[in-house]
């Protein structure tokens, strides 16, 4: 089976338990304005472009069927409208100033490339965790990789916005181990402000998922500015009281990492802000909701 996705990483230690490979989806349907991860959003492949390292050589004109690239007086430019991502410009340019994001993969080619790992995933309980962008955007597809991987002796994970039809997540539940279940924000208004998406479908899912018995990871990204409130820490420790099947809280701290990669796919950034938010500052918050729960709660 054929699916997009955009990388496959080694070595991950953030993805779930021990040392894990990441699969990373094309495609999300929400668009959360501090997005770490922008060049997930599309379904489709596109060109990403460093204007800091290119040197001018020519080379993606010389390679662009469309003419798509130009030189002049000003420096290099290039026009997105008519790309089809054919890679060709990227191939061309040695400099590294292009990117190809996004590939077509063979499921069966990536639980091989998976499996290379094996050894490290028995070492340190690590396993394949499917990412993105959203998997569940691509649900016959991470149907598939979760099925060989989990058939092959691999631990999986799969990492959801929970945005997405539950049947599609009820098929998944025999081949996952592990849902890291992403929250946002309880109140549907802001919710749409800040991912252009209801919120009613991704906490019935949560419900769904929490009724069947999957194991859940809660994972929390904590905004200044948008969540980093007392009233939502309440509404973290309401939910994972209330839904047994949360067995860890994964506080993930905001940092700006995705301003730059919007920048190489000339997109504009909705929500910049310029620093990490500081691990130390949510220190006290933890430990506030550490004393509410009965699950561990980690910082990112
Ligand atoms: S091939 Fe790369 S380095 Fe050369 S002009 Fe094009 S973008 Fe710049
Ligand atoms: S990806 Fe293909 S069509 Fe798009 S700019 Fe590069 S060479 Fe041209």
């Amino acid at each position: 089976m054929k699916g997009m996705i955009f990388n496959v990483q080694r070595f991950c230690v953030q993805d779930g338990p021990g040392i894990r490979t990441t699969v990373f989806f094309k495609g999300c349907p929400l668009r959360c304005a501090w997005c770490h991860n922008p060049e997930s959003h599309r379904p489709q492949a596109e060109i990403l472009y460093s204007e800091e390292k290119c040197i001018r050589c020519g080379a993606c004109a010389a390679a662009c069927p469309k003419g798509l690239h130009r030189l002049d007086g000003e420096g290099h430019s290039y026009s997105r409208a008519l790309c089809d991502a054919c890679g060709r410009c990227a191939a061309a340019c040695h400099a590294g100033a292009l990117e190809l994001c996004g590939r077509e993969a063979d499921s069966g080619q990536v639980v091989a490339e998976v499996l290379r790992d094996a050894a490290f995933f028995r070492e340190s309980g690590g396993g394949m965790t499917l990412s993105g962008g959203e998997p569940m955007f691509q649900p016959d597809f991470a149907l598939e990789l979760a099925r060989t991987a989990r058939a092959a002796g691999v631990h999986v994970c799969v990492e959801t916005c929970g945005c997405c039809a539950w049947e599609a997540l009820e098929r998944m539940i025999p081949h996952v181990d592990l849902f890291l279940y992403d929250f946002k924000l309880a109140d549907a208004a802001a919710h749409r402000l800040y991912t252009g998406a209801d919120n009613g479908r991704i906490l019935a899912n949560l419900a769904a998922l929490d009724g069947a018995g999957a194991a859940i990871v809660f994972r929390c990204p904590i905004i200044p500015g948008v969540n980093l409130t007392d009233a939502h820490f309440d509404d973290i420790a309401r939910l994972a009281s209330a839904h047994p099947a949360i067995c860890q809280i994964d506080l993930e701290p905001y940092h700006p990492l995705g301003l730059e990669k919007a920048k190489r796919m000339g997109r504009s950034v909705p929500f910049a802000q310029d620093g990490f938010l500081n691990r130390d500052e949510l220190g006290p918050r933890a430990a506030a909701l550490r004393a509410r729960v009965r699950v561990p709660v980690t910082i990112q």
